[in-house]
């Protein structure tokens, strides 16, 4: 059986090289075609003899992801839908900031997700499987095509945000960061990379041991483990005590930044006091609050708090010495938002 070769390190393809008595100098050469040429087929890898191209043939496959559509929204946030081989369907979104020079994708790392949390589209969806590393890097090398047409410009930032949660796909989502910051790969810094988890403790710690120089987003949405446990289930096993230790750990081992998300929702996690919890949560590490507004997703469980009281809620942080930003919500029109990848188009 062929085996997909995009699921190889380089240093796993040279052993493979090896191993069938070719010459492992040719990984790079390999690897640049597939990931800095973006190259679908042997046949285009010109550099390489024409006996190691019918060897590569035989022996391996390059599996690619295919645009399915893509939707543009009025505030220039553009939402690509892809199919996967298998004939699923994942989402990537494109936030473009211009006066910034700051061009956002986030990219999906599962199909679907099991963690069910209750303001989130893609958390109603049944999970069918992990994202293969070559599958979420491709999200970055089709956008990226798209990013340039439009904005003469690439991809500065990926933010590993899009469905399913990163930390339970972990090997994949490692191998994709360093097939994205390997120099024959995207040569990206991980310093341009953001893991956004719904908080697994442990695998924050992996995360910090394996990748100390990628940031972290957590999802925090709530900073009283009552109100968390409500909206996200993954709160009963990974509590506020054991996510702040596993954050603690991170901020000192990782070199990246920490940032807590935090969606508001009215009536639920909007109030002064909340406010005040989450302040209280901002004491132990450098952390950045990012206040996002919530994006309704029609089950009418949950609804947008107004602006006016979202910006008091912000400068209440502020006074209490929090570093906080509010993320208006970008690409509503098209459900690119926050919380609203669900494959509908
Ligand atoms: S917010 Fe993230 S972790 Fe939670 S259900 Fe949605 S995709 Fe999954």
């Amino acid at each position: 059986m062929k085996i997909n070769i995009r699921q190889f390190s380089q240093d796993e393809l040279k052993q493979a090289l090896k191993d069938h008595g070719q010459q492992a100098f040719r990984a790079k050469q390999i690897y640049q075609w597939l990931w800095q040429h973006g190259v679908g087929s042997f046949e285009e890898m010109t550099n390489l003899s024409k006996d190691l191209r019918k060897w590569l043939e035989e022996n391996f496959l390059i599996l690619q992801i295919v645009q399915d559509t893509a939707q543009y929204s009025t505030d220039g946030t553009i939402k690509v839908r892809f199919k996967l081989f298998d004939g699923h369907l994942v989402e990537s979104v494109l936030i473009p900031v211009p006066k910034d020079n700051r061009y956002t994708l986030c990219v999906s790392t599962q199909v679907g997700c099991s963690l069910s949390c209750a303001f989130c589209a893609t958390g109603k969806m049944k999970m069918e499987r992990n994202l293969t590393p070559g599958e979420i890097i491709d999200q970055l090398v089709l956008v990226n095509k798209i990013c340039e047409e439009k904005y003469q410009h690439e991809i500065t930032n990926i933010v590993y945000m899009g469905m399913g949660e990163p930390l339970l796909n972990y090997k994949n989502v490692i191998k994709s960061i360093e097939i994205i910051s390997a120099e024959n790969g995207h040569n990206m810094s991980p310093r341009r990379l953001t893991i956004s988890t719904a908080g697994i403790a442990k695998m924050i710690k992996r995360l910090a041991d394996d990748s100390p120089r990628v940031n972290l987003a957590l999802s925090l949405h709530a900073a009283d483990d009552f109100k968390r446990s409500q909206i996200m289930p993954i709160n009963e096993k990974n509590n506020l005590d054991v996510l702040m230790d596993a954050l603690d750990y991170y901020s000192k081992v990782g070199k990246g930044n920490i940032t807590f998300e935090y969606i508001m929702l009215n009536h639920l996690n909007d109030t002064i006091e909340d406010a005040n919890n989450l302040a209280a949560l901002c004491r132990s590490f450098r952390v950045k609050v990012n206040i996002i507004e919530y994006n309704p997703i029609g089950d009418g469980l949950f609804a947008k708090v107004d602006t006016e009281k979202v910006d008091r809620f912000a400068s209440h942080l502020t006074q209490k010495g929090v570093l906080v930003t509010v993320r208006r919500s970008r690409g509503g029109d098209i459900d690119a938002a926050c919380g609203q990848l669900a494959n509908k188009s």
